[in-house]
């Protein structure tokens, strides 16, 4: 997607590399797609002599490293966060491509393998603003159609709220911790994902069947220099310093959400590898619903169904496009404000395997990260 025109997304497709068992078993066959970078262009094989070409805003190869990947795909979402507006990132592919790998990494026993998440917050703790007040997370996940608390466990079912005039989302149930140190977070990271252990071992479910949630608000106080933003009104065309001093500081706040979806790879809805009917469902229901918002976004539809189910209802303020991603200080019908905004906001990484044996799977994620643009 153009990543200059609001709501449209930024897909970026990365590859991992092949892993052991794959080095060994499909070791006298090609792999199923063929990357060319330079040109931002993925050749998917459709057998020997032919193949399908797609551009991306971005390919990343098996050798792009996590601070690439990070630059490439959230820096720009994170600056803007920092400047006020809300910000999506998100990762989508079959179960084992590396979506974890690429959002999740704490990267402790190597700096360089930290992920996106530890990456964005490193960004947002270095922001060096007077005006920040706070950074906040929430952390939690999304199975079937229920939202369970990651930091607290038990606190399961939690609602999501619209503000109707604003059209802002939030979980006033959700645990909220304020971080102040990078060590807290990872800490609070490392916590949130024991708890999805645990509560997927007592559903007898696994991590690759729920949507894994990362919110990060940022809440600042303008103090005394409404001046200073260019995107607010000014009385006679003047500030006042005396009533630049007497005006109540202008709170923002703005977010940063990370979600690493649930496993794109069509189940068997029979039952028989262990996932129940209604799981299966639950996950199509929730991936369709998204990416009906995405290419309604990529179209500029003046219709995105965000309603059809709670991932696309929890996401509707972050994710781009009118209405959304805006200043929070913005009034959401205000569309002569909608100019200033200017950089990608959303942006979607879609992993990808190179085993031949997954080529069905490998093509229908790049076909996701096709529509989304
Ligand atoms: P997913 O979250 O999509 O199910 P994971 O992130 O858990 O996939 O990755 C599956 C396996 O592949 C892990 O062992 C991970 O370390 C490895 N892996 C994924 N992406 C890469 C990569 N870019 N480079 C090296 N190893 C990777
Ligand atoms: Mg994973």
């Amino acid at each position: 997607g153009d990543a200059g025109v609001p709501g449209r997304v930024r897909v970026a497709v990365r590859l991992r590399p092949r892993n052991a068992e794959e080095l060994v078993a499909d070791a006298d066959f090609a792999d199923c797609v063929e990357l060319q970078p330079e040109l931002k262009r993925l050749k998917l094989r459709k057998n020997n002599w032919d193949s399908e070409t797609y551009e991306f805003d971005e390919v990343l190869t098996e050798f792009a490293s996590q601070k690439r990947v990070y630059e490439v795909v959230a820096k720009p979402v994170v600056e803007s966060v920092l400047e006020g507006y809300n910000g999506t990132v998100m990762a989508y592919g079959q179960t084992g491509t590396g979506k974890t790998f690429t959002l999740g990494r704490l990267g402790e026993e190597d700096n360089a393998a930290r992920g996106i998440m530890v990456r964005a917050m490193e960004d947002i703790l270095a922001d060096t603003s007077p005006d920040t007040d706070s950074i906040s997370v929430s952390y939690f996940q999304l199975y079937m159609e229920t939202i369970q608390d990651l930091l607290v466990p038990g606190n399961d079912n939690i609602a999501i709220v619209e503000d109707p005039k604003t059209g802002d989302v939030s979980l006033p149930g959700a645990t909220i911790v304020e971080i102040r140190d990078q060590r807290s977070f990872i800490e609070l990271l490392r916590l949130g994902e024991a708890h999805r252990f645990a509560a997927n071992t007592k559903l007898n479910t696994e991590s690759s069947r729920s949507h894994a949630i990362l919110m990060v608000h940022v809440k600042r106080s303008i103090k005394g220099r409404h001046d200073a933003e260019p995107s607010l009104p000014r009385e006679n065309g003047n500030a006042s310093p005396l009533l630049s001093s007497l005006r109540p500081p202008i709170v923002r706040k703005s977010k940063l959400v990370v979600v690493d979806l649930a496993g794109s790879e069509r189940i068997d809805k029979s039952g028989s590898e262990g996932h129940s009917l209604e799981e299966a469902k639950s996950i199509n229901l929730s991936l369709s619903a998204l990416g009906k918002c995405i290419n309604s976004l990529a179209e500029n539809s003046p219709h995105v169904p965000f309603r059809d189910s709670k991932l696309t209802r929890l996401l509707r303020d972050s994710f781009g496009g009118f209405g959304s991603s805006r200043r929070s200080d913005i009034a959401i019908h205000d569309t002569s404000k909608m100019k200033f905004l200017g950089t990608a906001r959303t942006s979607l990484v879609v992993t990808i395997g190179p085993s031949p044996r997954h080529r069905g799977e490998t093509a229908s994620t790049v076909m996701f990260g096709q529509r989304a643009m």
